[in-house]
């Protein structure tokens, strides 16, 4: 097992690989930058390093002092958590190269998923649905594009090899807007990702997110934890999921599981990680894998029982899944409300000091979170403040446990977006399960 675990990560996310690591025995360093040194994972760790002034640039991005703090703590692993370096391949090839353990995935491997063409491909290899679309980067060859587009039949969607976070996608709806689409889209990908690849997708119009849990150990064992639905975003960043999603097709269902277990061992993946797909008229369509773990991972956890750090962990520490696949039963249902400082109504951000916060508790009711009464909110970093999971043996059960949890969470000096959430688990067509990702947007009329 790893002896020390270096954590370059902020927030809940700290904290809870904080709390695996303690689990498994292992030594944790915590790096914070000077606006966080009143994190609560900071305080509990073994150590503590401060990295650098509070914007992200200079600390949680910055690799050269995140590895010296590898160094003078002597740590053997750092995990990324998710967002700031936890997709970057560079980070990852750079710690493994100082000697320490990156807690994910190979450097190729987050290379090759990075880039939306080249996962696509391999995905499609693999035997995992994507979405009928150009096959590869669009060319300058006009007449050729305006092919592709007529094959697929409009609307498309024209989008950028590197984009991210929801950013350099456009739609086009008639050919005569093509051409144009294709330019735009290649200048901004350009001047936005430092690359200006695109290609062309098919536009599915009413689709719901669905996405695949999986993990794999590197040594030709992987697993699924089946999937969780993810529609209800605003902007393109998810709000409230669950686990498992309702309502799928179920042969469709059980296909599209073992093609996401058979692609890890093709693409001899390591580590936990996501599969993210559109589905749509039974039929699943594969957008892209993200590779380190999720947000909203305690919903799968709550239905399997698989504590998916630990297994990050133990699989970082060169140990094979303990888990196979027929070991992995489905037990109820769990929702996750990402509890946000920010505005209901506005969503502009709510940073300043919490003056009263108390969890909800109870049975099948789990708190994710960094705050406690006295903890100021920095205005430097993501609005995430915590997140309310739910568990029932039904999906009715959980909901009311959602509801319930809700009206209980008190977080006082600032604003959270709770009234929103409170109002989506009251809403009758999501009790229904199933609606698609623009259902949330329509209703907030944006
Ligand atoms: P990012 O890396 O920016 O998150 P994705 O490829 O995951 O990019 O797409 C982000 C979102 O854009 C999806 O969740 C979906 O809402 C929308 N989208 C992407 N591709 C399509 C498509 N082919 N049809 C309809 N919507 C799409």
């Amino acid at each position: 097992m790893l002896d020390k675990v270096l954590i370059a990560n902020r927030g809940e996310i700290a904290l809870r690989i904080l709390r695996a690591c303690k689990e498994l025995g292992i030594k944790t360093v915590a790096v914070h930058s000077k606006a966080d040194r009143e994190l609560m994972h900071v305080r509990l760790a073994d150590e503590a390093v401060c990295i650098g002034p509070a914007p992200s640039a200079q600390s949680y991005l910055n690799i050269p002092a995140l590895i010296s703090a590898a160094e003078v703590t002597d740590s053997s692993a750092i995990h990324p958590g998710y967002g700031f370096l936890s997709e970057n391949a560079n980070f990852a090839e750079q710690v493994e190269r100082s000697g320490f353990v990156f807690i994910g995935p190979r450097a190729e491997t987050i290379r090759l998923m990075g880039d939306k063409v080249s996962a696509i491909e391999a995905m499609k290899k693999a035997g995992v649905p994507t979405v009928p679309g150009s096959d590869g980067p669009l060319g300058d060859d006009e007449n050729e594009n305006i092919a592709i587009a007529r094959r697929i039949g409009y609307p498309v969607i024209i989008k950028a090899a590197a984009g991210g976070g929801g950013r350099g996608m456009r739609v086009v709806h008639t050919e005569g807007h093509l051409l144009s689409a294709i330019n735009v889209t290649r200048t901004e990908a350009h001047a936005s990702f430092g690359d200006g690849t695109v290609y062309m997708e098919k536009f599915l119009e009413r689709p719901r997110h669905v996405e695949v849990q999986v993990l794999a150990d590197g040594q030709g064992n992987a697993i699924h934890l089946y999937d969780r639905d993810c529609s209800l975003q605003r902007r393109h960043q998810k709000v409230l999921e669950e686990a498992p999603a309702p309502g799928i097709d179920p042969e469709a269902r059980a296909k599209v599981l073992e093609a996401c277990r058979e692609a890890c061992i093709e693409i001899d993946y390591r580590g936990a990680g996501t599969f993210e797909f559109l589905y749509e008229d039974g039929q699943y369509f594969f957008i892209e894998m993200n590779t380190r773990v999720q947000v909203e991972h305690p919903v799968t956890e709550m239905v399997t029982g698989v504590d998916i750090v630990r297994e990050q962990l133990r699989i970082a520490s060169g140990l094979p899944l303990a888990l196979r696949q027929e070991d992995i039963k489905l037990n109820g249902h769990a929702f996750e409300c990402r509890i946000n400082a920010e505005d209901s109504r506005t969503f502009m951000p709510s940073p300043g000091k919490v003056t009263l916060y108390h969890p909800p508790g109870g049975l099948g009711v789990r708190m994710d979170s960094h705050l406690y009464t006295g903890y100021t909110v920095p205005p430097h970093y993501d609005s995430l403040i915590g997140k309310l999971i739910t568990w029932g043996d039904s999906r009715d059960i959980a909901l009311t446990r959602m509801r319930n949890g809700l009206d209980e969470l008190l977080v006082e000096g600032i604003k959270t977006n709770t009234d929103l959430h409170k109002d989506l688990v009251r809403d009758g067509h999501f009790q229904q399960g199933g609606v698609n990702i623009h259902y949330l947007e329509k209703k907030l009329g944006s």
